[in-house]
């Protein structure tokens, strides 16, 4: 920042932060909990591309310096700990922030009917904690952005799954349809329980970017998820997708087809998971056997139970795919067998592997297959191996190669053969 940050009022009694013209070099970084199990702070402590520790040291080029107020991580306690919150409600910090929120966000006036809260940080004057939905309430307004990580920030989650007494809810629920932080965003959502680290860190780096004056805004989509991250499905990126295609579906776990008639959701699910891996590229669900549960998507967890029975729409679509894909998987036998040969075994007929007896005498259909399956692969090129045009196109090279050069360095010699038994 150059000189002192300047805070002016905004639309409302909250005030709001206004850049000034340098650079900005600091970031405070507002990490609230709510009705949250803690795993996206787990997840995000995995992240590698970046990773917190870059983001905190400020060791990215461009990008100002996170300063992380975390109620688990931050070595701060008790006061000392809620002082930038305070310093931050009060329009009184000096620096941009962000807020970040874990967990989804209980109805207090719930439990205000029965004197107590759901959850809580810090004291009130009145020497009662304060509500996280109370922070996120006085904080948002001042925040250059907003940033909810995990299902239950960005759409409820399990605790407000149907039958809950809590009246849970998401960061959008809470701040509603007109809220815009300072730079002009609604609330950032990046779903997933817990959510890819490298999905959170890669976010906020984007908007610090954003912030600071070296980068985009990045893409989001209708529902505030950053669009590269969640607008392909599971099933698109899934290891397993040539299985489902081929028709090869597992009844029982441990195998390595697909896995829809366990109940995997992937065809419909926004995520990135196995793309990604849930850590360092590495593990994701598919990628290590598990089913897709739907667990990014706002009608989680209700609108994908039971988790233990396949999707209805898979009756379809997987039948299509077994009675297609069985029979295209029987011919791309035939062309991978072929394509497992080289020339001189196809010329000979025999394979000299000692690893196993391989046949090298194709059968009468695979002779067949493989005749009309050339011919329709070089239709229409004249390049075809061994054909008279590449042989034209090569006899320069043969006649080349077949003279010997009489000194190093100096042009061969016409005549003077190098190789007798060059392949013409
Ligand atoms: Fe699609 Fe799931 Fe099968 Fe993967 S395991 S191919 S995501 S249905």
């Amino acid at each position: 920042m150059s000189g002192t940050p300047e805070i002016v009022s905004g639309s409302g009694p909250v005030p709001r932060f206004a850049l000034d013209h340098g650079p900005v070099s600091e970031v405070h970084a507002f990490w609230l909990a709510g009705m949250s199990c803690d795993g996206c702070s787990i997840s995000i402590l995995g992240a590698q591309q970046p990773t917190v520790e870059q983001l905190l040291t400020g060791s990215i080029p461009g990008l100002p310096k996170v300063v992380l107020h975390h109620p688990v991580l931050s070595v701060e306690v008790g006061r000392e700990f809620m002082k930038a919150h305070h310093l931050a409600k009060a329009g009184k910090l000096g620096a941009p922030y962000v807020v970040i929120y874990e967990g989804s966000i209980a109805d207090e006036a719930i439990a205000e009917e029965f004197g107590g809260y759901w959850s809580g940080m810090g004291k009130g004057e009145d020497d009662q904690p304060i509500p996280t939905a109370h922070w996120l309430r006085d904080l948002a307004p001042g925040a250059a952005a907003v940033i909810a990580v995990g299902t239950c920030a960005t759409w409820g989650g399990i605790p407000a799954a149907a039958g809950n007494v809590t009246g849970s809810m998401s960061v959008m629920d809470l701040l509603g349809k007109d809220y815009l932080s300072t730079l002009g965003l609604p609330p950032i959502n990046i779903p997933g329980c817990a959510p890819v680290g490298d999905n959170m860190t890669e976010v906020i780096a984007a908007v610090l970017m954003f912030l600071a004056g070296v980068g985009p805004l990045p893409k989001f989509d209708e529902l505030g998820r950053p669009a590269w991250q969640f607008t392909e499905t599971v099933h698109r990126l899934c290891p397993r997708g040539g299985s489902y295609e081929e028709g090869r579906f597992e009844q029982d776990h441990g195998g390595e087809g697909c896995l829809v008639e366990l109940g995997c959701w992937g065809p419909v699910v926004q995520c990135n998971i196995v793309s990604r891996g849930a850590q360092g590229h590495a593990g994701g669900c598919m990628n290590t056997g598990g089913i897709c549960i739907g667990c990014t998507m706002p009608g989680f967890p209700d609108a994908f139970a039971p988790f233990f029975k396949k999707p209805p729409g898979s009756l379809l679509s997987a039948t299509a795919s077994r009675t297609t894909g069985t029979f295209i998987t029987y011919l791309r036998k035939f062309t991978q067998d072929s394509h497992n040969r080289t020339n001189r075994w196809h010329k000979t007929e025999k394979v000299p592997s000692g690893w196993a007896n391989v046949e090298g005498s194709p059968t009468l259909a695979a002779r067949a297959v493989d005749f009309f399956y050339k011919r329709l692969q070089q239709l229409g090129t004249e390049f075809k191996p061994g054909s008279a045009r590449q042989k034209a196109l090569q006899a320069p090279s043969h006649r080349y190669i077949r003279t010997r050069p009489t000194q190093e360095g100096s042009e061969p010699q016409p005549g003077e053969a190098y190789h007798t038994e060059a392949a013409e």
